[in-house]
């Protein structure tokens, strides 16, 4: 998170602290000083270091030695070259100063401190998205692009586009998260069996690389980075801005929730709509699962039907919500409700049980900020999320259901959290990336994202998270995991598979001092 501290305050700390060198630690331990003469806008007070040292997963707590709040990319550059240890002075003595270890933070939205850098520098990228010349999002005179400084959330990018009436295409669920970090992953949501991840989307990036050099790069120019650092996981160099595609923004949406006791049904009909990634399918598509050992949330529904749909699943136990968009505008705006009424004729829901909102483009895009708000203010949200997120092979989910879902989640005596449940088309995909999917045409997004509270601890919750890997394992349903934590070699070299010796050589070639993104624990 970033400081809430007021900027008087922080130019008299920035003021003070550029003053005495910042004392760091080294790869071994040993104190490294950032000279003064690096000219380096670097916090050391308690809160900046407290408010890098943890993450929205609320689990890990590692202390950075400094905060480098930059306000130009060529801070951050020199700052990597130092870190290099290639100058020749060390806090007064001479020759080469021990390496360090440099984490990009854009919004620290990671699980399990993949942001942090224990003891090294924290990039708060957000302080180079403020200080970004002309503006931090700049849409080009066509339209057809945005460049965006990497620390920008995309909830801005959505609103500067939209006053020129377009839009970026592909959206993660909550907006409020880096360009850089979803890059570093991914960017699923439920545009991404129509247009791709968010990492399909992007054009062109500006990089520096682990060795502080500067590089731009596309599908063209510097492929093998270009391509390395989209779900890259921040290894081989820090994203300072990145060229988003955009097309026409619509103006309105109809946002449906359509309710299934029977999951084949839900899986056919799913599978069904994302196969239509013409003009005539629908916009957006996800899906959860309402239980009865859960909390069921009804706030979707209007007040008259919320008691039927709280039966529904107390009668079924669990129910599938298939949740999908249709985007409007004026000029489509006298056919949207034939055309909604095309999609869903034929569908298998539960008769009388779907719903739907109209709203506008902007609200529906960030949905999750109401959740987020309702959850803050039950003191719901900054406590531990214990998250397991992988991607399911299409050809097994009917077996992961039946043990996964039937066979552990029913089973427990209560559940926390939101479940997705959806299908996505891998073709939307480039095999280039370093993101791991699993090898198949039609692959599925599971979510369970638990929260602790009350008196629940995370360590019970994670215990259904090791189940559940456990259960895919001892079945042979060959799942990847998506934000992952793993903290032994052999486990990424598991997830990397065929990739894993050219995401080696890229580390080698672009970071070989093994310095950026300790925190994802691959190469420490
Ligand atoms: P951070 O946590 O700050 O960083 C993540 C990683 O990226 C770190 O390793 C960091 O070093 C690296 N990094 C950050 N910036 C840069 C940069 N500029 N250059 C290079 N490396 C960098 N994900 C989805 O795909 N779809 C969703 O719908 C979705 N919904 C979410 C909802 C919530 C409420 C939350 C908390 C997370 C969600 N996520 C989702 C996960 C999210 O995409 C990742 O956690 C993402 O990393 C968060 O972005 P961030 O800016 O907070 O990244």
């Amino acid at each position: 998170m970033t400081s809430n501290l007021g900027p008087s305050i922080i130019t008299l700390i920035t003021l003070f602290i550029s003053l005495t060198p910042t004392l760091i630690k080294s790869d071994e331990g040993i104190d490294v000083f950032l000279p003064i003469s690096l000219n380096l806008t670097v916090l050391t007070d308690p809160f900046s270091i407290s408010a890098a040292s943890h993450d929205f997963g609320n689990i890990t707590d590692e202390n950075p030695g400094a905060v480098l709040c930059p306000s130009s990319t060529t801070e951050v550059a020199r700052l990597l070259r130092f870190a290099n240890g290639g100058f020749s002075y060390n806090g007064g003595s001479t020759g080469p100063s021990p390496t360090f270890k440099v984490a990009a933070r854009g919004q620290g939205h990671s699980l399990r401190g993949q942001a942090s850098a224990p003891g090294g520098v924290v990039v708060n990228m957000a302080c180079l998205a403020k200080a970004a010349k002309p503006a931090a999002v700049v849409i080009s005179a066509d339209g057809t692009y945005a460049d965006v400084a990497a620390g920008t959330m995309w909830v801005d990018v959505l609103k500067a586009a939209g006053e020129r009436g377009v839009s970026p295409v592909s959206w993660t669920d909550y907006l409020y998260l880096s360009i850089g970090g979803t890059l570093s992953n991914a960017g699923i949501g439920g545009q991404t069996f129509r247009h791709g991840p968010q990492i399909s989307n992007v054009h062109e990036l500006d990089v520096i690389t682990g060795k502080g050099e500067m590089m731009t790069c596309s599908p063209k120019l510097n492929p093998e980075l270009f391509y390395g650092v989209l779900g890259g996981l921040g290894q081989f160099g820090i994203i300072t801005r990145a060229r988003i595609a955009l097309d026409h923004a619509p103006t309105r949406v109809k946002w449906s929730r359509i309710l299934y006791s029977d999951f084949s049904s839900f899986k056919r009909d799913q599978e069904r709509l994302i196969s239509m990634t013409n003009d005539l399918g629908v916009d957006f598509l996800e899906g959860q699962l309402m239980m009865s050992n859960g909390f069921v949330d009804t706030s979707f529904f209007p007040l008259s039907d919320q008691t039927r749909v709280a039966s529904l699943v107390n009668d079924h136990r669990i129910i599938y919500v298939l949740e999908v968009a249709k985007y409007y505008d004026r000029t489509t705006l006298p056919i949207i409700d034939q055309v909604i009424d095309m999609l869903t004729r034929t569908l298998g829901f539960a008769p009388g049980f779907m719903f739907v909102q109209d709203v506008p483009y902007f609200d529906f895009l960030n949905r999750v900020r109401n959740e987020e708000d309702k959850l803050r203010s039950l003191g719901l949200w900054e406590v531990p999320h214990p998250w397991l997120n992988i991607f399911v092979p299409g050809s097994r989910i009917i077996d992961f259901h039946d043990g996964v879902i039937n066979g552990l989640l029913l089973n427990q005596t209560s559940t926390t959290g939101v479940t997705l449940f959806y299908p996505t088309n891998r073709n939307k995909w480039n095999n280039r990336m370093s993101t791991m999917t699993p090898d198949e045409d039609v692959f599925y997004v599971i979510g369970f994202l638990q929260s602790a509270g009350g008196s629940q601890n995370w360590q019970e919750l994670e215990n259904l998270n090791d189940k559940v890997i456990q259960f895919c394992e001892n079945s042979g349903i060959k799942i990847k995991e998506y934000l992952m934590h793993y903290t032994r070699k052999e486990d990424w070299v598991k997830h990397f598979g065929p990739k894993w010796d050219d995401f080696l050589r890229k580390k080698i070639m672009f970071d070989p001092k093994r310095l950026l993104s300790p925190g994802q624990d691959i190469f420490n």
